[in-house]
């Protein structure tokens, strides 16, 4: 069989060098070679390890501040309990153990999942079996009516493009061939309107990045908190504006050259949280936040120690490892911030503040 390598070398001698959104789209969910696509990426055996894989606790502060923003919003019924990106579907269930004692909540719930890779569908369904999930194909067949959304590690999947400085112009980085292999380019330099902002702070060289498919996605979640209620909590690693190259290939664990293996490696990206609040409009958003805080403020440490009072040696270490990398401003807890969203003058979800 071909590679995806093979294929993406003829595509290009046949029709010129690919930006680095098609490139990543290729490499991630290529319908026979993509990396979401053909292997399942997660947990310790694969190449990384996000937090609901590290400890329910996520999933269940998650739960608790989705549900503590229904039940402040009237409970309304029925209502989409709606994840983006859902992994092995480990989070929603731990969203759903959390909050089986909520009143209302679960006989509420119509859980609609957003999944591109066929193979990623299959294990939700069966960690999910008797919950009755839906799929949805395209973001806009999210139902019309309220939704309760959480998406974590899922815009930084989404293919970006990327752009560096020349005067008033911008030259887009590109996939092309050197030599017969693929190698990194520069297209020539255009105006790029949708930039404008960005030449108040870069300066010659410097690279910036558009997530192209982060707006069209978080629009219509938008729309929906809008016209019929709801919250929306966004977790992902990223800053205020992003500057420089952010991409990231990761294979086994280590980092690699995002050019040598497609397909076999997962590529991310920081999200940019200045494009991100943009694109939630007229949602009322939530202050940046990072993720240690708003766990802290949702009581993980508390919920931690009831844990940990049922559990030793090994288990017990391995525990309070997890707590620690959750939360501490060294691991997980300041590189991944969290974001609400909430319908203009609404109360914001619990752990995060306007
Ligand atoms: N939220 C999970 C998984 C994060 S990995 C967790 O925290 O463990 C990213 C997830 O987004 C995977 O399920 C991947 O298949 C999915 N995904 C990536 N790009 C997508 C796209 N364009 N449309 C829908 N799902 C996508």
């Amino acid at each position: 069989m071909k590679s995806l390598s093979d294929i993406l070398i003829t595509q290009i001698r046949n029709e010129g060098p690919m930006r680095m959104s098609e490139y990543m789209a290729a490499c991630l969910l290529h319908p026979t070679h993509g990396y979401y696509t053909t292997r399942p990426p997660f947990g310790t055996k694969g190449d990384f390890v996000t937090a609901p894989e590290i400890s329910q606790m996520f999933g269940e502060m998650i739960g608790l501040s989705l549900a503590q923003a229904w039940l402040d919003q009237g409970a309304p019924a029925p209502f989409t309990l709606a994840e983006l990106g859902p992994g092995r579907g480990t989070l929603m269930a731990d969203i759903l153990r959390a909050t089986a004692r909520v009143p209302g909540f679960h006989a509420a719930a119509q859980i609609t999942l957003y999944e591109a890779s066929g193979a990623l569908r299959t294990e939700q369904a069966s960690t999910l079996a008797g919950q009755d999930p839906q799929w949805i194909e395209r973001i806009e067949d999210l139902p019309e009516q309220p939704v309760f959304l959480i998406a974590n590690e899922f815009f930084d999947a989404l293919p970006i493009r990327q752009f560096v400085r020349d005067g008033d112009g911008w030259r887009e980085r590109q996939v092309g061939l050197e030599n017969g292999a693929l190698a990194f380019g520069l297209g020539p330099a255009q105006p790029q309107p949708a930039l404008a902002h960005r030449l108040e702070d870069t300066r010659d060289g410097d690279m910036i990045e558009d997530s192209a498919g982060l707006a069209p996605v978080l629009s219509v979640v938008a729309d929906r908190i809008t016209t019929h209620g709801g919250a929306a909590l966004v977790v992902d690693y990223g800053d205020w504006r992003s500057l420089g190259d952010t991409l990231q290939a990761v294979r086994d664990h280590r980092a690699t050259d995002p050019l040598d293996t497609p397909g076999a490696a997962d590529l991310t990206t920081h999200v940019d949280f200045e494009a991100l609040i943009t694109a939630c409009a007229p949602c009322t958003h939530s202050r940046v936040t990072p993720q240690g805080v708003f766990l802290e403020r949702l009581g993980i440490t508390a919920r931690a120690q009831t844990l940990a009072a049922k559990l030793r040696g090994e288990a017990l270490e391995s525990h309070i490892a997890a707590h620690r990398r959750l939360t501490h401003p060294q691991e997980m807890g300041n590189l991944f911030k969290v974001v609400g969203l909430v319908p203009a003058d609404t109360a914001m979800l619990p752990g995060l503040e306007t």
